[in-house]
This record gives structure tokens, C-alpha cells and sequence, in this order.
């Protein structure tokens, strides 16, 4: 009876997973559907504690999971209300490093009992979690840090030929193990448990420019197949569920990121050697001549235009900008304008940021493009408002083949009548290198914050 409840529970806590990532794939549910897949967990949770008990096992240390549950509920609730949007991406990065670390840990108490229990596969389940969940841990604590710019980009010369040869012993030892041919194996593990961790930082640490949203989405889906292979060894299908469709979701996100700036993982994970940030062209400020516009005149043409484009970027977000965004949009409709969203895969820190944010504005779904539709209507626009926005729209990703973007589709604003563009100075973006966008003979520059610049200029719009 009590076996049975408790795989009803376990069934109940993967259809919810299930059932909330596909809520999640619209920004309407996707909340309800974080609530789901939590409330399936929660069950789960509550029924390994009080009805899992293989084979009249009693369940001790009921007071050591008691207080790692409250500590870890108090920090990740606090922490999830007081993030900044714009720091998100990095309590993403350090979430996904704790899951990789908690694989690891399993792998590393049920090594133990490997004595016991020879069978192969559970040998190469926890070792496989154990190297996985190592590499997703501290390539995550390294994301994390480059993200919130704790970290900079290194490399080394002959950096890959080093991993790659990192990676082969692993490997090696590995295999070693799982076919039991090493005596004294927890001296090896051990080996293979720092060699997995100093790949993970080094296998991050080089990546740079703007291919950091595929090395999210890579770790994020390794510390899904690391629970898969915990899920795996202790036969529990909520585990195995959640792994793979941790897994299955990032790889296929990895993809999608890949596509988005017309990379292979390959050209990703191996082209970013020596390619730091900056690694092309000046950091800052940028040669030639830029034009500046009013904001009366910013609000002028807007006002009086037949379609703006506005292209958000992390510049918004870091302003906190949306509502005011939104509130331009209103304004601007009520003098008969056509607006737009031209809404770039990357923009922003982390996948899906400006429809997050956008949608946390109520801003209609329908009035977002994404970059191909945006692209076929540029030409259409009178004018294109970029806020906060920088590498998704510069043209060096189509015309320098020295730079570390190149290759990576933009948003081709530049074909609009007049490319107004917002922030608060000239520094360069995520990537590092200078827009040659912002001196185009129909780019203007209006400097400002986000947030002042949008206020302003729906009150002249207002005024109109
Ligand atoms: P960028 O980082 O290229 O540029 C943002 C611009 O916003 C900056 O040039 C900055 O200029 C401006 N800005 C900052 N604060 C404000 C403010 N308060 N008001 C107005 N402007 C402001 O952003 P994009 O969105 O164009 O591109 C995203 C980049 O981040 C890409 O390179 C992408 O690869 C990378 N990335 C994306 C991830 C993802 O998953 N989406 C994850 C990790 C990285 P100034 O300082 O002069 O104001």
C-alpha cells in the first residue's frame, strides 16, 4: 500500500514536470507552470521522506534533511524575491552549479558502496554523475563569476590540446574503473573527481565575447543528465524524469542558442580560444563621428511616424525600463502609430530576457517579431528606437570577419529611414568591441538612462 502511494506520488511529480515545462514555453503560463513542476517536487520530496523504505529500511537523520530543507528553502526564496532581473542569469549560473554539485555528492557517498555492489552500470552511473556534475559545478561557478564580472576571460596557448588531454584521462581512468581493473579505486576517483572540476573551469573560463548564453544552456543541461544518472542508480523515475527533461531541454536550448548566432557547438567551445573579450577592434569609445538628436526631436519623429521598431536590449533591463517602454508604446498608438518589437535570441543575459521583461510590462505578445520577421520589416520603419541594446544590432557581425560576433544574425536595423539609439555613453556592449552603427549617417545617438530618456519622451510625445 505504501509502495503503491509513493509511486503515485513519483508519477504525479513527473507528469507535473512535464506539464510545467511545456506551461513554461509561453510567458501566460509559464509562472503557473513554475508552480506545477514545484508543487510536483514538493510531493516527491514529502513522499520519499515519509513512505520510501526499501526492503523495512527505517529512515534516520530525519533532523540533518529537516534543516537542509529549511536552510535551503529560506535562502532560495529570499534570494529568488530580492535578484535584480538584470542578475539573474547569475543566480541561474549558481542554481544550476549547486545541482551539478549535489550529482557530484551523491556519486561521491555512493561510491562507497561500490564494494558491495559491482554491477557495471551502477558503477558508470555514479561515476559518469560524479564527472558531469563536477564539470557542471565548477564551470558554473565560473560562468557565475564571468556573468556578474568577478571573472574575466583567460586563456592560455595550447589551451584545447591541455583540456583535451584532461578529458582523455578521465576518460581513461574511467573506464578503468567501471571494468574493475584498478585495485584500489578510491585513490583513482578521487583523481578523476579534481581532474573533472579543473576541466569545468577551464573548459569555461576562455569562453568570451557573446557566447555565453551556449555555455549556460551546455552546463545547465550536464547537471541534468548528472540527476538522470543519480535518478538512474537509485532507480527513482521523478530523478530520472527531471534529469532528462533538465538535459533533453538544455541540449535542445544549446542548439537553438547555437543556431541563433550561426555557430556550431564545436566553433563555440574551440573558436573562443584566444578570442577574449575586446579581442578585436578598440573596448571603448570608438573613431569617426556620431550624431546626437534632442529628445524633442526624438519625440517628434516618433510622434509623427507612420511604424517605430523598438529593439530592447539589456540596457533595458538594467534601467528597469519596461513600464516605461510600454507606456511610450500607449503613447505612441494613440497618435496612430504602428509600433513594434524586434526581439533578438540573445538581447539581454540570459534566454528569453526581453520577453520576460516585456512581458512583465504587459506588453501584447503579438507586437513582438522575432529576428527574421524583424528583419523583413525594418525597411518599413520610419524609425527604430534601440534601448540599451548594442551587440544584437551591430553590423560587424555581418561585414568584419575579424571580430569575435561575426557570424552572429543581428538585427538589421540600419535599414530603417532613422535608427535612434539609447544609452548612456558610448562604451561598448557584452562582447566588448566597438558598433560602427552608431556612426551610420541615419543613426542618431540620445544619451540618457533608459528609464529617464523613455519618461521624457512620453511626456513630449504626450505634448505632441
Ligand atoms: P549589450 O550587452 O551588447 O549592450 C547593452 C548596452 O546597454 C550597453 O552598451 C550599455 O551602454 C547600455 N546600457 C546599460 N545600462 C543602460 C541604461 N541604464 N540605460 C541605457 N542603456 C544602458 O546588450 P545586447 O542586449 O545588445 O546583447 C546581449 C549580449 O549579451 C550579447 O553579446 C549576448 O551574446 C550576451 N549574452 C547573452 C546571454 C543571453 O542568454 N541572452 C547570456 C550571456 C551573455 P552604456 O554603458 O553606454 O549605457
Amino acid at each position: 500500500m505504501q509502495t503503491n502511494i509513493l509511486s503515485l506520488c513519483y508519477l504525479i511529480g513527473s507528469v507535473s514536470f512535464i506539464i510545467g515545462l511545456k506551461m513554461l514555453s509561453h510567458p501566460a503560463t509559464a509562472r503557473k507552470g513554475n508552480l506545477a513542476a514545484a508543487a510536483g517536487m514538493a510531493i516527491a520530496i514529502a513522499g520519499t521522506l515519509f513512505l520510501y523504505r526499501p526492503a523495512g529500511i527505517e529512515f534516520h537523520n530525519f533532523q540533518w534533511i529537516g534543516s537542509a530543507l529549511i536552510i535551503g528553502t529560506v535562502i532560495g526564496s529570499v534570494a529568488a524575491r530580492k535578484v535584480k532581473m538584470t542578475a539573474m542569469p547569475e543566480m541561474v549560473s549558481l542554481f544550476n552549479g549547486m545541482g551539478g554539485l549535489c550529482a557530484a555528492l551523491i556519486s561521491i557517498v555512493e561510491f562507497g558502496h561500490i564494494a558491495q555492489d559491482h554491477a557495471a552500470m551502477h558503477v558508470l552511473s555514479i561515476i559518469a554523475g560524479m564527472i558531469i556534475g563536477s564539470v557542471s559545478f565548477s564551470g558554473s561557478m565560473i560562468a557565475y563569476g564571468k556573468l556578474s564580472g568577478k571573472i574575466t576571460d583567460h586563456a592560455f596557448r595550447g589551451q584545447h590540446i591541455f583540456n583535451l588531454v584532461i578529458l582523455f584521462v578521465i576518460l581513461v581512468m574511467s573506464a578503468l574503473i567501471v571494468m574493475g581493473y584498478i585495485a584500489v579505486p578510491i585513490f583513482i576517483f578521487c583523481i578523476i573527481l579534481a581532474l573533472s572540476l579543473v576541466y569545468g573551469i577551464l573548459f569555461v573560463l576562455p569562453i568570451g565575447g557573446a557566447d555565453m548564453p551556449v555555455v549556460i544552456s551546455l552546463l545547465n543541461s550536464f547537471t541534468g543528465i548528472a540527476t538522470a544518472c543519480a535518478g538512474f542508480l537509485y532507480n527513482n523515475p521523478v530523478m530520472l524524469t527531471g534529469g532528462i527533461l533538465v538535459g533533453s531541454a538544455g541540449a535542445i536550448l544549446t542548439i537553438l542558442m547555437c543556431n541563433a548566432m550561426n555557430r556550431s557547438l564545436k566553433n563555440v567551445l574551440i573558436g573562443s580560444f584566444g578570442g577574449a573579450k575586446g579581442a578585436s577592434g578598440p573596448a571603448a569609445g570608438g573613431e569617426g563621428a556620431y550624431k546626437e538628436i534632442s529628445l524633442n526631436d526624438a519625440a517628434m519623429v516618433m510622434g509623427y511616424a507612420h511604424k517605430v521598431i523598438i529593439v530592447p536590449g539589456y540596457g533595458l533591463a538594467v534601467a528597469q525600463a519596461q513600464h516605461a517602454c510600454h507606456e511610450l508604446e500607449k503613447s505612441l498608438r494613440e497618435n496612430g502609430v504602428e509600433v513594434k518589437y524586434a526581439i533578438h535570441p540573445v538581447a539581454g543575459r540570459m534566454p528569453g530576457h526581453m520577453n520576460v521583461l516585456l512581458a512583465e510590462a504587459d506588453v501584447s505578445y503579438d507586437d513582438l517579431l522575432e529576428l527574421e520577421p524583424a528583419n523583413e520589416q525594418f525597411s518599413s520603419a520610419d524609425v527604430v528606437l534601440i534601448l540599451g541594446a548594442n551587440d544584437v544590432v551591430n553590423p560587424a557581425a555581418e561585414n568584419d570577419p575579424a571580430s569575435p560576433i561575426y557570424g552572429m544574425p543581428i538585427l538589421e536595423v540600419g535599414k530603417a529611414k532613422l535608427v535612434i539609439v539609447n544609452k548612456r555613453s558610448m562604451r561598448p556592449g557584452y562582447a566588448g568591441i566597438e558598433n560602427q552603427l552608431f556612426f551610420l549617417p541615419n543613426t542618431s545617438m540620445l544619451f540618457g538612462d533608459a528609464k529617464d530618456v523613455l519618461q521624457q519622451l512620453i511626456s513630449q510625445v504626450k505634448a505632441l
